[in-house]
């Protein structure tokens, strides 16, 4: 499942960021070519709803991507497209991935796969290079201790029902999240970490299309 359904707030562009061009072709270009080029049978892609034709026609058809077997509307959060997107996955295992991250690579979904078939439930992460302390109106508050944190990434990676079930009672419950594997975490399941990638990062910021 790659996710496309951003407004892409923080970017300040009038072009949502997977649209945005690199060396010529929009990011959402190069996370498909990744997943294309992968192990996995099948993509679907989630967009906003008035995005489907466009990226039918200038992304799918244009590129002639051969795996993606549906583009769906996504919704108002990352969760609710993400549980859109879960309702059209036919296979047993799904990876979920952020559309914004274009860097994505072969070995790292090697990676997954090796570890959602031993797991279950695995995420892509680096450790923490920067301190991270929580901070209140303008004033720190605590500091985390650096060595026990890290940097959650995408693709991450699940039993397709497991992560289904997970999204579906989290739905149910008003529970927000902004990434997959809290919603195992928050019904105590266990999820594993699988070595990511510094230089998967989630172009979020005009700094990060740089
Ligand atoms: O907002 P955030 O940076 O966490 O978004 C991560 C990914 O989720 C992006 O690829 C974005 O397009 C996607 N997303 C989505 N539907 C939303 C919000 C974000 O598909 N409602």
């Amino acid at each position: 499942v790659v996710l496309a359904a951003g407004s892409g707030k923080r970017m300040g562009t009038s072009v949502h960021k997977q649209y945005l061009l690199i060396k010529g072709k929009p990011v959402i270009y190069y996370t498909l070519r990744a997943f294309e080029l992968s192990e996995v049978d099948e993509i679907i892609l989630v967009t906003g709803a008035d995005e489907i034709d466009y990226c039918s026609r200038e992304i799918v058809e244009k590129y002639n991507f051969q795996k993606v077997r549906a583009v769906i509307a996504g919704g108002k959060e990352r969760y609710d497209s993400v549980y859109e997107g879960l309702k059209h996955v036919t296979s047993d295992y799904v990876m979920i991935h952020d559309g914004a991250r274009p860097f994505v690579k072969k070995d790292l979904l090697d990676r997954l796969v090796v570890g959602m078939e031993e797991h279950k439930a695995v995420l892509a992460m680096v450790p923490c290079k920067d301190t991270i302390k929580r901070v209140k109106d303008g004033k720190v508050v605590e500091t985390l201790i650096r060595s026990e944190l890290m940097q959650a990434q995408t693709p991450q990676a699940f039993d397709t029902v497991l992560i289904r079930n997970a999204y579906k009672e989290a739905i149910e419950n008003n529970i927000q999240a902004t990434d997959d594997a809290s919603m195992l975490e928050l019904q105590g399941k266990d999820v594993y970490v699988v070595e990511g990638d510094y230089d998967n990062i989630k172009i979020t910021t005009k700094e990060d299309l740089k």
